[in-house]
Order: C-alpha cells, then structure tokens, then sequence
C-alpha cells in the first residue's frame, strides 16, 4: 500500500489539500449568457473597450468652471450652455464663464473643475459662485478608471454582481466560463434509507447526500448522486468504481474505525494513495482524502474524499477539505481559508486536543456583533447547526474562552 502519513493537524490536512489543488484544472470553457455566469467562473480575460470613463466625467450637478476664475469669492460668471447627461456639445468654457453641467455629462473644453450647484445662485445667463474649488474636483478624467485595452478581470475569479458590472460596461452580452465540474456523491452505511422511504426504526434517511449536493452547488461543481452503498466491500467497490468516472469522488460514512467501516479498505484496493486519513479536529477528525490513478483521458489521478458520516462532520470537513479542491477543479483560483473575529457573548469550555469547529450563532447589529456556541448534542446534531450561522474555531489548545473575548468564526 502506498504511504500515508495518518492523522495531520488541522494546517497539515488543510495545506495537503491546497497543494494538490494548486496542480488542478478544470476541464473545458463553454460560453453562457452574461446573467446565467452569475457565480460562475470566468474563463477569459475582460478588457476595457474604450476608456473609463470615455470623457471627463462631471460627478456633481453644478458648474463647470476654470478653478483660477474662483480666487475672489463670491464671483459672478457668465452661464454659456447646458450640458446635460448623454449630450454631445460644442461648449467651450473660457475664463470668466460657466456652464451648467449634469452629473455624467461630459466636462467641456477649458474647464477644470466642478462647482456644486449648491454653492451657486443663478439668473437666466449668469451664475454667481460663493465657494472655491480646485482644479480637478469634482471631475473624473477620461481613462482615470481604466484605459482602453486595460485588463478590468482576470480568469479564475467567481461572476459576482461587480464583475457582471464590469463585463456589462464592456459590451459583453455572454461570457466564456469554465465547465462545471462533476462531483459523484456516494453515502454508506447499512442504515442509510433514501429519503423518499419510510425509514424503520433503526433506520435513517440520507441526509448527507443532500447537504453535499447543496455545498457542492454552491461551490460550482454538478453534484452526481449515486446509490446508497451498503457497508458490503463488493457494493463498495462497484459504487466507487462508477463514482471515479466523476472529476471527484466524495464519500460520507465508513471512515471511522468500525468493524464495518470499510471505505479505506475498498479505496486501497484501487491503489489509492492517501495523504492523510484524520485531521485533529472535531467534528470531523476522520477525514480521509487521497487520489486514485486514472488512466483515461487527460487528468492522471480521480481524488477523493471519505468524509465522516456523522451530518455535521460531514459539512464541515466538505467546507474545511473537500471545497479547495472542487474549486481548482472549478477553474477558481485559490483561495486561502479566512476566518473572522468576534466577541464570544457567553464562555466556552471544552476538552483540548483538537481543533474545534462550534456551531455558532453570530447576532447583534452594526459594529456590535458577537457570536455564541449553540448547545448541541454533538456532530450528529443537524438541528443545532441548522440554527447556525457559522463555526467558532477554538484552537487545540484552549479549556476555556471567556466571554469578551475574540474568537475565529468561519462563516459558511
Ligand atoms: P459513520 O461515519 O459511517 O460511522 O456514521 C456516523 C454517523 O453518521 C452514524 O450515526 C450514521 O448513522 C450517520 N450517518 C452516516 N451516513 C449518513 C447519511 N448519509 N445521512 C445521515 N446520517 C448519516
Ligand atoms: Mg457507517
């Protein structure tokens, strides 16, 4: 069997992960409309077709003046024009004139700045100006945003509604975006009952599935679901066998260290080699993750992920591990894992060791948000992190946190 370096700490696991995400690409471009690539990845890079803004934008409703006419105030001037929004004009401004000027319209000729109408009082042809300006204020100069053939996107990054704006501004009706990865989705255990069967007594549905097939969308990849595998190595093997076709195979259950758990038995027999098959944290300390040599076409490796069955481990190790992955495979550039800081509303106490990931609760308003640990019955408690709105992360080290003080919370 090849080498496999067990259970890793949290930064281990997690810098694994990115490693091998580093060296992973995803599978081809297609082209969608400019609104279906909302949270796609784009796939080309987006340049700025003329420049930004494409005249000297006036940002004020007011008057277009020289600065240097300002010096002496208040200073009557005369008015030579308006210039509206969209309008194209033969408007010069010389000194001792002005003219009136719509926010968006494009500064004219010999003026340099903008004086707000607020600061003015006009009759029909005059205009007189109680405040001083300087040159500039007020305008924003042509190509000051961006110059005409100026990279504005690069390829890799997430469609979010500023990069629609931008590729909107360009001209883009559709953009070129990586191809979803697909992800295979295999559950097992002998008591996992699809959800659409009335569970017997000792049975329970296939909740995890589920929850992947969400993250999994939310992630950019197409969730495949396979059939539920019973705890039977044969089964097992069949299951995972048609799983490897996917660009990555996530499996939940199994991976503990059970009579029947059987997951990194059957994976070994396909000659995986696994770079580590625990992470010191909880929940979701036996995570497994690993690659299994893929001879058809392009990529020489299918990776996977045996995550721990238990609902909560289960979310959890997909957002921790499994997500960098599916996000390379995504044609994302890598991200790095960040956490944010609150103020921890109640104490926490625990047992060091592990790394833990709490279901949170992050409340409050404005800058007075703090977060608490929600009382749950353990990482089998879906209830509880449906309640959640994020994990407090407390270091391996810690017994006890006092309330005040700040604490990671990773958002999910
Ligand atoms: P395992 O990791 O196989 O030892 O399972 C740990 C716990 O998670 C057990 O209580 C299982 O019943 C539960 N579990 C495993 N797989 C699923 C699943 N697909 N949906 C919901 N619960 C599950
Ligand atoms: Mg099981």
């Amino acid at each position: 069997m090849p080498s496999n370096p067990g259970v890793l700490s949290f930064e281990d696991a997690r810098h694994s992960v990115e490693s091998h995400a580093s060296i992973l690409s995803p599978q081809g471009k297609e082209l969608v409309e400019l609104l279906d690539s909302v949270g796609r990845v784009l796939a080309e890079p987006i340049a700025a077709d003329r420049n930004f803004p494409p005249f000297p934008r006036a940002t004020r409703d007011g008057f277009a003046v020289r600065a240097s006419d300002l010096a002496q105030l208040p200073v009557d001037l005369r008015v030579v024009g308006e210039i509206r929004a969209g309008a194209q004009t033969s408007i010069k401004v010389e000194s001792g004139q002005a003219a009136a000027i719509m926010t968006g319209a494009p500064a004219p000729p010999g003026a340099d700045a903008v004086v707000m109408v607020e600061y003015t009082s006009s009759s029909s042809d005059t205009v007189q100006i109680t405040k001083g300006i300087v040159a500039g204020e007020n305008i924003v100069p042509a190509g000051a945003e961006a110059k005409r053939g100026e990279k504005l996107l690069s390829p890799g990054m997430r469609l979010d509604a500023a990069a629609i704006a931008v590729a909107a501004s360009v001209g883009r009706t559709r953009l070129l975006v990586y191809v979803k990865p697909r992800v295979a989705i295999l559950a097992t255990g002998d008591e996992i009952v699809d959800i659409d069967v009335p569970p017997a007594a000792a049975q329970i549905r296939n909740s995890n599935s589920c929850s992947l097939a969400a993250q999994v969308q939310a992630a950019g990849g197409e969730p495949l679901l396979l059939p539920i595998a019973a705890d039977k190595a044969e089964r097992l093997r069949e299951l995972i066998n048609d799983g490897l076709d996917a660009d990555l195979l996530l499996l939940t259950g199994g991976v503990s260290m059970g009579k029947y758990d059987l997951v990194e038995q059957v994976l070994a027999d396909f000659n995986a080699e696994f770079f580590f098959t625990g992470a010191r944290i909880q929940p979701g300390k036996p995570v497994v993750f690993g690659r299994v040599p893929h001879m058809s076409e392009a990529r020489e490796f299918r990776y996977f992920f045996g995550l721990p069955g238990n609902p909560i481990s289960t979310m959890v190790t997909f957002e921790l591990f499994a997500k960098p992955v599916l996000e390379a495979l995504a044609g994302l550039t890598p991200q790095k894992l960040v956490f944010l800081h609150a103020k921890l509303k109640s104490e926490v106490t625990m047992k060091p060791g592990l790394k833990r990931f709490l279901p949170g609760l992050l409340s409050g308003e404005f800058e007075n948000a703090g977060v608490e640990s929600l009382r749950w019955q353990g990482s089998g408690d879906i209830a509880a992190t449906a309640r959640a709105n994020c994990y407090i992360v407390i270091a391996a080290d810690r017994e006890k946190i006092e309330a005040g003080e700040f604490v990671p919370v990773f958002l999910r």
